[in-house]
This record gives structure tokens, C-alpha cells and sequence, in this order.
């Protein structure tokens, strides 16, 4: 036998052996791609579970709470809440009992806090209808949606992108998703922030002016949700900055509290 003829039979083999691993992975696993390096997934970790929520996308609703949308200058009556989104990367998990270091962003003078329920979807769809989403949830916590105020203001009144006040790296501080069959679903309660133990924003999550399940819905209208996919949703009034040093401590009944520390 030929060399060539052996490294063909050789390589056949190799194939061979291949498809047969292939056959035994689930389906998808078979068709991944190799790459020439890895890229991280961005998880959280799921509350009473050795497995951890891949984050796919995560969509922000923008004044979803009547007073904040006025704190902002838009009148909630004439103008409803609305989506952006930050980079799965951007998420910071915080482990309740520990205070997490956060890095204050380059780039800004006005750091600014949101304290905001977050809704985490095992299920996905478009044209979903509000009083169907709730079974595409699967679970529930809490995050900040941190924003350079600044950054985000100057591009907004030149008409640009606002990115870069918005999506950035770590803008997305979360704790551990807590199952809806261990928590429920999240309607009503106290949702609070504290700065060095001074509350700073204090209100209930009945104030929404969309529900989790009309976000969901009409989130779906705008793009296909997908499981993995998990939503900020939104932050009652009283925002403001913190410096390098605060101590920011966030709340809503239901979920332990959260603790970071701007470094
Ligand atoms: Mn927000």
C-alpha cells in the first residue's frame, strides 16, 4: 500500500470515528464549529442548582416606572417605555453575603445606580401574547443597570447612539436567578437602593407601567426572544451618581439583597 493510500485510510478512519462521536452528542453539539480560541459564555448561577443560565441577550425596558420617566424629562402619559440592550458580557454576578468590587467606568463624570427587577426566559417566541408570557419565564433577580448619565445624555440630545452611557463593560451588575418554581412571579413588593445605608430610591414593582408579561409581550413584537434571553426591567425614580468607595446596597422583597462596592 501506497503512503498516500494509508494516510487516506488513516484519515477515513479518523472521519469515521468522528461521525460516530457526532452521532452520540446531542443534536446541535455535532454541528459546532471548531474555533481557533475560546470564547467565555456569559452565565449566572441558578439559585439551589449546580447548573448556571447562559445569557444569550440582555434587553433593558427604559422608563417603565412613571416618576423616573419624568426625573428624565419625558411625559409617561404621551410617550411609553421603550428597549435597549447591553452585551451578554456586561454581566457582573454578585453573590448575596459578599460585597462585589465594581470597577468605576472610564469615560464618566456622573455615574449613575439603577435598581431593577430582572426576568430571566427559558422559552422564547415572537408575538407572544401578555397573558401567555409568564410560562416563558424562568426565573427571577436582581441587577443594576449602571449608566455613565453623562455619556449617555450627550449623545442622546446630539441624536447618536447611546451605547456607549449604556453598554458597557461590567454595566450590568446581577445576582443568582432564583427559579419561579422556589420564588413565584414578581408583580408587586418593595423594590429599594441604598448609597452608605441611605436609601436612595424607594418604591413598589406595581408602579411598572409595563408588567413582565406586557415586556415580554412587547418585546416579542420587536424581536424574537430566545431562552437565555433575560430583561432589566426598568428603574423607579430617584436615580443619582455614586463615587469610587460607595457602598450600594439593592432590594426587592422576595430576593436576597445585593451588595457592590464602586472601586
Ligand atoms: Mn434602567
Amino acid at each position: 500500500m501506497s503512503n498516500s493510500r494509508r494516510q487516506l485510510l488513516a484519515g477515513s478512519a479518523t472521519m469515521a470515528t468522528g461521525a460516530l462521536v457526532g452521532c452520540a452528542l446531542p443534536a446541535g453539539a455535532a454541528r459546532s464549529p471548531q474555533t481557533p480560541f475560546d470564547v467565555a459564555q456569559a452565565s449566572v448561577p441558578i439559585v439551589g442548582s449546580d447548573q448556571v443560565f447562559p445569557v444569550r441577550r440582555i434587553y433593558c425596558i427604559g422608563r417603565n416606572y412613571a416618576a423616573h420617566a419624568r426625573e428624565m424629562g419625558s411625559d409617561p402619559t404621551r410617550e411609553p417605555p421603550f428597549f435597549f440592550q447591553k452585551p451578554a458580557d456586561a454581566i457582573q454576578v454578585v453573590v448575596p453575603g459578599t460585597v462585589a468590587n465594581h470597577p468605576y467606568p472610564t469615560l464618566t463624570k456622573n455615574y449613575h445606580y439603577e435598581v431593577e427587577l430582572v426576568v430571566a426566559l427559558s422559552k422564547g417566541g415572537r408575538d407572544i401574547r401578555a397573558e401567555d408570557a409568564l410560562s416563558h419565564v424562568y426565573g427571577y433577580s436582581l441587577g443594576l443597570d449602571m449608566t455613565r448619565r453623562d455619556l449617555q445624555r450627550e449623545m442622546g440630545d446630539q441624536k447618536k447612539p447611546w451605547e456607549i452611557g449604556k453598554s458597557f463593560d461590567h454595566s450590568a451588575p446581577i445576582g443568582p436567578i432564583h427559579p419561579v418554581a422556589k420564588v413565584g412571579h414578581f408583580a408587586d413588593g418593595a423594590i429599594w437602593l441604598k448609597v452608605n445605608g441611605q436609601t436612595k430610591q424607594s418604591a413598589t414593582l406595581k408602579h411598572m407601567i409595563w408588567s413582565v408579561s406586557e415586556q415580554i409581550s412587547r418585546l416579542s413584537q420587536a424581536f424574537e426572544l430566545m431562552p437565555g434571553d433575560i430583561i432589566y426591567a426598568g428603574t423607579p425614580e430617584n436615580v443619582g451618581p455614586v463615587v469610587r468607595g460607595d457602598l450600594v446596597e439593592i432590594h426587592i422583597d422576595g430576593l436576597p439583597n445585593l451588595s457592590v462596592k464602586i472601586v
